[in-house]
């Protein structure tokens, strides 16, 4: 479990840390995964929590539940919130944001089918320990512009993942501004902004690679529970 989330300017004495907050995560942001999943592309961002609990940093290993068979990567792109805001205008979204890593949704595929088919939250399907595996952030001074990244995941070496924030269907500064909407934004509030298309299972013994232009790459193993 991750107690912070550090963001690096390179050199270690300027770091900043936050606590994290609530993980608030959009389903369904690129058209070509929604369909992938035989789901129609939405008309407004589809919101979902995950428990903090949940994080891990590069270096660890996701643990496989016993209770899923069919454990899926889908890489994000990941916004730390920096600065408390409600009902954040569209134009000032991006001021709020304190860095950006690359992170991984990791979602039990099979529970998420079955909470699906009977109109059941997530919560259980996405909520496992292990599943938010999180880089290091880097300053969103450092970052020009958010919808201007590719983005990819590769296990084993073999791409899997492979997408670019251009695609989203709901902007970085959209996704923020209508998230303030609902909840108050906090600092160390995290925003996975969903995955491109490409997602698949993992295994026991798989070496995950998560990257994003510009910022630090994301290595996490996978084992048994
Ligand atoms: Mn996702």
């Amino acid at each position: 479990m991750m107690e912070e989330c550090r963001i690096s300017h390179g050199f270690g004495k300027d770091d900043a840390l936050f606590r994290p907050g609530k993980l608030i995560c959009i389903g369904r942001n690129y058209a070509a995964h929604a369909l992938e999943l035989g789901n129609a592309v939405p008309s407004e961002p589809m919101i979902f929590l995950k428990p903090a609990s949940a994080l891990i940093a590069s270096g660890s290993d996701i643990v496989l539940p016993a209770a899923s068979s069919d454990v899926h990567h889908e890489v994000e792109l990941v916004c730390l919130i920096g600065e408390r805001g409600k009902n954040i205008p569209e134009s000032e979204a991006l001021a709020h944001v304190a860095g950006y890593a690359v992170g991984l949704d990791m979602t039990a595929r099979d529970l998420q089918q079955k909470a699906k088919d009977k109109g059941h939250p997530w919560s259980v399907a996405k909520g496992f320990d292990t599943f938010a595996p999180l880089g290091t952030f880097v300053p969103a001074s450092e970052v020009s512009d958010p919808q201007a990244l590719s983005i990819r995941l590769t296990i084993n070496g073999d791409v899997r993942q492979e997408g670019h924030t251009s695609d989203m269907i709901f902007t970085v500064a959209r996704l923020i501004a209508y998230c303030s909407r609902v909840f108050t934004l906090m600092p160390g509030d995290l925003l996975f902004t969903g995955t491109p298309e490409g997602v698949g299972p993992v295994h026991p013994g798989d070496w995950l690679e998560a990257s994003v232009d510009g910022l630090p790459a994301l290595h996490v193993g996978v084992r048994r529970g």
